[in-house]
């Protein structure tokens, strides 16, 4: 058995965070991975196509912080890779194209007066204050925010197709984290007149490493390395030796660990399962089919929102879009999301049966391209997004309950803390968590509710 003063599960950026500030504060550390790369949902795949490289994030990431000192260790590690691009958004439904964030000339020029007309009807019962906000579930959130006429026609559908659930079933939470508009008084008002304030969903301009998003833990790994931190790669932490207070032994292919601390960033259900305690928490996931293309530009946009519930993916990406170097020179690419849940129809199926399925979505939105794909392939993520079904609180509370008899354990990290965080917010949780193992004032609390208030979406970003 290899003892350690720190263990820590999980190479993704979290884990790598956690990982340097302990090195750099002379603890012996070693991360377990799974994988045999680091970067978990930060990574970076490449199709080979004679020689010309087509890159691809795990879903196109941007990086957006409010943190000055996050940003600079960004700008340290990535150096002269680290690149500012801009964001252009649009909606597509139903044959139309809709500028996110919406705007007024192109709303009336686009929407049909039917819609125009409802959403109008639900504003009055609004301002009236006939509709009081309702956080039963997620519909209730939308229909009392903005009104049955937005609901029937984007989030009802959209939330559907990406959950594989329906809305009343989910939890409002996945609104009130993602929506930053207040309710349609709030949209009219941001439609009329421009907010200075910068939601973290409207920021325009974001960090992108030049070759895509796993340049960034490659090059924590190496750092990690560089201060004499060990990571043990195609080492799945498959059970643990443990008594009422403590872990003893963590065990793996690669062997067996122990170590006086043990940060843990895997999954929140599958930690607790090893630990003796049933969760009932999931994940929802998400296929990525990608396809290398023979024109030199898609579309002049970073993401399309696919709203119809009836065609496959819910988003669209042109890697391009955000670095130049993500395609070969004179060429382009895209990237579908697809959601779906382990062992689903989409997760099994053969990739050329998805790839016509998706060139018939294609043409149905008006890309004529199928003559110009040169090559395509798919790869998956297991736990993209932790459910939030209206049960989702309780369960977590319930296990984060559970866990904390284990004096030795601290959790970090996206699915660590079962929380829907971007990156920014998983490498402060792993620096907290460190900061926790080195005796400072944090507590495992506060990790689990980290940036868990308003400002998630509605941060002014210094990147
Ligand atoms: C589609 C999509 C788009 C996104 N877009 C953005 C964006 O634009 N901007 C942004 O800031 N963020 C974005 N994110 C979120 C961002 O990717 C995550 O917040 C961040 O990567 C989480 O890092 P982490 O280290 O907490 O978790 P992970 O990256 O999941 O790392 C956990 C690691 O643990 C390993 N592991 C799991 N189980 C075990 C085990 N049993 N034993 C050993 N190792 C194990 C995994 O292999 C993985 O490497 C996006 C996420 C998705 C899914």
């Amino acid at each position: 058995m290899q003892n350690s003063d720190v263990i820590i599960i999980g190479g993704g950026v979290s884990g790598l965070m956690a990982g340097i500030e302990l090195a750099q504060n002379g603890k012996k550390v070693i991360i377990l991975e799974k994988e045999d790369v680091v970067g978990g949902q930060c990574k970076t795949e490449v199709l080979d196509v004679k020689g010309e490289k087509y890159r691809f994030d795990y879903g196109g990431h941007r990086f957006i912080t409010h943190n000055k000192e996050l940003l600079a260790f960004v700008e340290e590690v990535l150096g002269d890779d680290l690149l500012v691009a801009q964001r252009s958004s649009v909606i597509l439904h139903q044959n139309k194209v809709y500028e996110y964030p919406l705007n007024l000339k192109n709303l009336i020029k686009v929407a049909p007066f039917r819609m125009l007309f409802g959403a109008f009807l639900d504003s009055i019962k609004v301002v009236l204050g006939l509709s009081k906000p309702d956080d039963t579930n997620f519909k209730t959130w939308i229909t009392s925010r903005f009104g049955k006429t937005l609901y029937n026609n984007f989030f009802g559908p959209y939330t559907e197709k990406l959950w594989g659930v329906k809305p009343e079933t989910l939890s409002s939470d996945w609104a009130g984290q993602r929506i930053s508009l207040i309710d349609l008084k709030d949209v009219i008002s941001k439609l009329l007149f421009k907010s200075k304030k910068t939601a973290r969903t409207y920021a325009r301009d974001f960090r992108y490493p030049k070759h895509g998003f796993g340049g960034l833990p490659l090059k924590m790994a190496a750092k990690f390395e560089a201060l004499g931190g060990i990571i043990v790669r195609n080492a799945e932490v498959q059970s643990f030796v443990f008594n009422d207070h403590k872990i003893q032994e963590i065990q793996t292919p690669q062997g067996s660990f122990s170590g006086d601390h043990i940060i843990s960033t895997m999954p929140l259900n599958e930690m607790s399962k090893k630990l003796g305690f049933e969760s009932n928490l999931g994940f929802r996931s998400l296929r990525f089919l990608c396809l290398a293309l023979d024109i030199k530009d898609f579309s002049p946009h970073t993401w399309q929102y696919v709203s119809d519930f009836e065609l496959l993916p819910t988003r669209i990406q042109e890697p391009k879009r955000r670095s130049e170097h993500m395609a070969p020179k004179g060429k382009s690419s895209i990237m579908l999301e697809l959601p779906c849940n382990v062992g689903d129809n989409v997760w099994n199926m053969d990739e050329k049966e998805l790839l016509e399925i998706v060139k018939k979505d294609l043409k149905k939105l008006n890309f004529e391209i199928e003559d110009k794909i040169i090559d395509y392939f798919s790869f998956k993520t297991e736990h993209a997004y932790n459910m939030m079904d209206v049960d989702y609180n309780i369960n977590r509370d319930r296990t984060i309950e559970y866990l904390a008899r284990f004096e030795n354990l601290t959790m970090a990290g996206r699915q660590g803390t079962f929380r829907y965080i971007f990156l920014d917010t998983a490498m402060e949780t792993g620096l907290m968590a460190a900061s926790k193992v080195l005796g400072k004032n944090i507590t495992q609390k506060e990790i689990f509710n980290h940036r868990n208030e308003k400002t998630v979406i509605e941060t002014n970003s210094v990147a």
